[in-house]
């Protein structure tokens, strides 16, 4: 469905170039749901933009590599290509919800609006639609909010009415960016079961982008984690979660609390994520590995790929592996 193959995402800026994303390889399947961790400013959400291609203007751009959605490189789809394509075919829940809702149109037309384009719905039928869909999502009185404007609703009304919108065209790939983050846990489980229940029906590839460990494992099938603009590990889920191999993603999960651990304990990864303006050289996150060698910090280590299907970037596992993948 999606082939993102060796994605290099830079942006100009007043204080220099920031290489955001430098080099990143991944496939998403139908039906299949893969999810995307690491901190903040890892890259994750600028892999995202990256195929809506909605990268800031002029600052952001695609530097390098492809972006294969259905056969089709929207590298160098034209932008009236990608509006045919955004919001019917591929959509996205942002984490801002102000960022992909139009102020001057009803929260309902523009749920309407792709239904009556793409999917030939009369208005009646597509408003019908979009209360059903707001239903769905947990707005309160959705007979009413449907004839709103996004500046009525309370920031978690947009967050569902963007999610209603994403939804409602039953798009074939949804990239979800932190989609449940600011929704209380009742309303992140009803969303989370609506994006199941929508890759169930119609082979929806979900993009999950999350930093929220918790959310991966219950709705991914493959992990790819992030840091500093590189993968770092790949993985099915249940292999990750119970043998990590990357010292980043061993950090990560410590760090999830347990109720069953004393607090005191918990691991928290120490050190800082470096500044995109100055990634380390050598591995990207030597300055904060436990178990860094002497030429972590000269060497960036390649992506060993194993057969199992799992691929991670660290000199540890230099000796184990069977393919030096160095450019996924
Ligand atoms: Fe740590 Fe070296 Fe592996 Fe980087 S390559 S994660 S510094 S051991
Ligand atoms: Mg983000």
């Amino acid at each position: 469905m999606l082939e993102i193959k060796d994605l290099k995402t830079y942006f100009d800026t007043d204080r220099g170039l920031v290489k955001a994303v430098e080099g990143v390889t991944f496939n998403i399947d139908p039906g299949e749901t893969v999810g995307v961790v690491g901190e903040s400013g890892c890259g994750k959400s600028v892999t995202a933009l990256s195929v809506m291609k909605l990268l800031p203007k002029p600052v952001g751009r695609i530097a390098g590599g492809k972006i294969i959605f259905k056969g089709e490189d929207l590298t160098d789809a034209t932008e009236d290509r990608m509006r045919q394509i955004r919001g019917n075919k591929i959509s996205m829940i942002f984490q801002e919800p102000m960022t992909s809702l139009n102020p001057v149109l009803t929260v309902g037309y523009q749920i309407m609006e792709p239904l009556m384009l793409h999917q030939g719905m009369s208005s009646r039928e597509a408003k019908a639609k979009a209360i059903e869909m707001l239903q769905l999502v947990g707005m309160p009185d959705p007979g009413r909010r449907v004839d709103e404007y996004p500046h009525q609703l309370s920031g978690g009304q947009r967050q569902r009415a963007m999610i209603a919108m994403a939804l409602a065209c039953r798009p074939e790939l949804l990239i979800a960016d932190e989609p449940t983050t600011a929704l209380d846990v009742t309303i992140q489980a009803q969303i989370l079961d609506l994006m199941n229940d929508l890759q169930r029906e119609f082979d929806t590839a979900i993009m999950l982008i999350t930093h929220d460990l918790g959310v991966i494992a219950e709705m991914a099938q493959r992990v790819v984690v992030m840091y500093a603009g590189l993968i770092v590990e790949e993985a099915p889920v249940v292999p990750l979660f119970y043998e990590p191999l990357h010292p980043y993603t061993r950090g990560l999960l410590s760090s999830i609390p347990r109720v069953d651990k004393d607090l005191d304990k918990l691991h928290v990864i120490p050190g800082f994520v470096p500044s995109p303006f100055e990634f380390p050289k050598g591995c990207r996150f030597h300055n904060r590995c436990d178990r860094a060698l002497s030429k972590c910090s000269e060497e960036m280590p390649p992506l060993y790929v194993f057969k199992d299907g799992r691929a991670v970037r660290c000199f540890l596992y230099e000796s184990k592996s069977t393919d030096r993948g160095a450019s996924r």
